[in-house]
Parts: structure tokens; sequence; C-alpha cells
């Protein structure tokens, strides 16, 4: 889960990091008595999920609380990048004498973590690397080790930051370590890093990644989902522990079981599509190993809630969980589901005890419901029934 600015300055704030006085608002008028309340100039910033706000409009200096409301009305609202401006965050504003860029994030490629820093902030980071990629320090992190003052130090003095911030700074890095550590992130960025006129050391921005598979540690965390933006049925299928994804523009709902299988389902679909009136995958759900009846009565009643639906497609490899078992699942789903169940449903069953799965959906004998032997077929069938009922 990525955060917000304001979420991510929280969490630097209460590990030490230092960062300005700020109030998230949703109003003009909230954002004056926010910037009265600070007494200071203040900059309003648009809180989104994606970078570049400073260049698309979206971070206003404001040296009066009537200038505050007038940016905050400015910002409001906005289009970033395909994110609509619920919020704006008002926060003091502060003096720049250097912009710094630093972040610790988890390198996957190379199976460690990775501190990146440079002197030479303020640009975007992507930019930087491309055109100035001396300029920017990237040392790996050992798990175990950490990373201490020292550590900081040693990070900071490769990065080139001038002999002047190094202590302060350092102090941050070591906050920011515990930052990401405690709070299990994948990463923690502040860009830009600043040197204030008195040399003083501020996170200015910043982002923060959490793990999701580190929620079970963290019930805290669940407060920092915004709701507005996710999805309703995504919840849904978060609340009964399903995986489930929408996608943009269309028309066939997907379940699978395993990431692989439902990965090549994709494909198969948005190809048989091509054929039927250029239909694609409108969400996708994996329902892992155990496909019980409630388990698949959970993962239908996700897939068919969907508007854009039109024809669901059950692609399963029986394995543990073998095709009678998944079969019986589909069988009973849909008498859990009973009239709200009203899509043509094509479904694949393959391996462990496939003949048997196959005999009790034939048995069964749903009106929605259409056996096909193979993943390439059945796609086909699932792309025409969906184009047929767009
Ligand atoms: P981003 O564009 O989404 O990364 O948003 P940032 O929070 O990084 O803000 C963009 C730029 O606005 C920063 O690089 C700063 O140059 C400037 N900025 C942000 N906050 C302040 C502030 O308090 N004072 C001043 N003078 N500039 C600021
Ligand atoms: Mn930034």
């Amino acid at each position: 889960m990525d955060l917000y600015e304001y979420q991510a300055k929280d969490l630097f704030a209460a590990h030490g990091v230092p960062v300005l006085p700020g109030k998230t608002v949703e109003t003009a008028e909230d954002a004056k008595a926010a910037a009265a309340e600070l007494g200071t100039a203040v900059v309003v910033k648009a809180q989104v999920k994606v970078g570049g706000r400073g260049k698309a409009g979206g971070v206003k200096l404001a040296e009066t609380p009537d200038e505050a409301a007038e940016k905050a009305t400015a910002i409001l609202g906005l289009d970033i990048k395909g994110h609509t401006v619920h919020r704006v965050l008002v926060t003091t504003a502060s003096d720049i004498a250097e912009e710094y860029y630093f972040s610790f994030l988890l390198d996957r490629s190379n199976r460690t973590f990775l501190a990146m820093a440079s002197a030479e902030g303020g640009m975007e980071i992507e930019q930087l690397a491309v055109e100035r990629p001396d300029a920017l320090a990237r040392i790996p992190i050992d798990a175990i080790v950490g990373v201490d003052k020292a550590k900081a130090v040693d990070i900071l003095t490769q990065a080139k930051f001038p002999a002047v911030v190094i202590d302060d700074a350092a102090d941050a890095v070591v906050k920011l370590w515990e930052t990401f550590v405690s709070e299990d992130a994948t990463l923690v960025e502040v860009n830009p890093l600043v040197r204030d006129p008195q040399d003083k050391i501020i996170a200015l921005d910043g982002k923060v990644t959490l793990d999701d598979n580190a929620e079970f540690r963290h019930p805290d965390h669940a407060a920092l989902v915004d709701q507005r933006t996710e999805n309703a049925l995504e919840a849904k299928a978060k609340a009964k522990g399903l995986n489930y994804v929408k996608l943009d523009d269309g028309q066939v709902g997907i379940i699978g079981n395993g990431a692989g299988l439902v990965m090549s389902t994709l494909d198969v679909v948005a190809y048989a599509g091509e054929k039927h009136g250029g239909v694609k995958p409108a969400n996708f759900l994996d329902i892992g190993g155990g496909a019980s009846a409630q388990v698949m009565a959970d993962g239908l009643d996700v897939i068919l809630g969907d508007p854009d639906v039109k024809a669901v497609f059950v692609n399963v490899f029986g394995g543990i969980t073998a095709c009678d078992a998944v079969a019986t699942g589909i069988v009973e789903a849909l008498k859990i589901l009973g009239d709200s169940a009203t899509k043509p449903l094509v479904v694949r069953l393959d391996g462990n005890n496939v003949v048997e799965g196959r005999k009790i959906l034939d048995d069964a004998n749903h009106p929605l419901v259409t056996q096909v032997d193979t993943m390439d077929n059945a796609a086909d069938k699932a792309a025409e029934l969906a184009h047929a009922g767009a």
C-alpha cells in the first residue's frame, strides 16, 4: 500500500524524522483556518498518490490565510495524472538553502535493501538516475546489520552531502531506517530532503510504501487505507480473504487457481477477445488452493458484482483440491447465489479427478454453465458470450 505524503510524514514524525507541522483539509475554508492556526506562511499541497505534483500545479506557496484559501481552491478538484485531488496538506513553508534526495528501498533484483542518496535533489529521481548517474549513490544495506550512525555518515559522504549537514542528516537517515524496518516498508523516500538557511535538515516531502504481507503485524496500518479510493468490490474480496483485481475496460470475469494460471488466462482471454468485438478481461480472482463451495461462492459473488462483467470464465487446474471438489463448489455456489447469479459461466476443468469433476457439472445441468475442455476453446467461448451479452 502506498501512503499519501501526509501519512508518510506522520510516520516520519512518529519515528523522529524532522518534518514541519501541517494539517490535511478538504475545503478552502478549512485551509484558511489551518493556515491561521499555523501562523506562518504555508505551502498548500495536493494529496494524491503520484509524483510530480509541483510541476502539475499541485504545490503552491501562500503567505496569508486568505491566500491559502485561494490556493486550496485552485488545487482541490485538480486532476493530476488521472488522480483527482480531494484533500490538501497545509504545512508551514520553509526557506530552502539546498535540496537533497534520500531513500531506502527493497532491491528485489539484488535480494537486498538499498540506500539511494544524492546531494543533487529537486530533480525527479528517474531523470537524475539517467542524466547524472554519478550523482546518485546506491549503497546496499545488510538487513541484519542495518543502518547505524556510522553507516549513515558513510552513505551521505559517498553521496557527497556537504560536511555542514552530514551530522544532522545522518541522524535523520538512522530514523528513516527505523521507520523502514519497524513499519515493514518496502520504500521510504524523501525528495526533497532540505537544508534550511539555519542548516537544519527537514523532510519536505515523503513517500512510503508499506508491505501488505506484513499487515498482520500492524493493526494500526488499517487506519491508513483510503476508503474513498478503494474499490468496493476489492474491499469485499479482501474482507473474505480473496485476491481480487479490477481491470479497466473489460467484460470477462476471470476466476482461477494459482497466480500463474490466472495470468495466462488473462492472456488467452485477451487474445480470444480480438475475434469477438475486442472484449477483454474485466477483473480476475485467484481462489488459491482451497476451492471449497464457500470460497467459490464468495469468489463468484465478487466477480458477478462487477457490472462490467458480461460472462465469467472459471479456469481451474485440479491439484491438491481436485476437480470434483471444485465442481461441487461451483454447483453449491450457484445454489447459494440463487437468482443473484445471472451471467453465463464458462468452466474449464483439468487435472486431478477431472472426469469426476466434469460429470458433476454435467449432472447438475445448470442453465448458466457451459463446460469446455481446453483453455483456448473455453476462453473463446467466454469471449463470445461476453460479446453477445455486452
Ligand atoms: P512533488 O512535486 O510531488 O514531489 O512534491 P514536493 O513535495 O516534492 O514539492 C515540490 C517542490 O515544491 C519541492 O521540490 C520544493 O522545491 C517545493 N516546496 C515544497 N515545499 C516547500 C516549502 O515548504 N518551501 C519552499 N520554498 N518550497 C517548497
Ligand atoms: Mn517530491
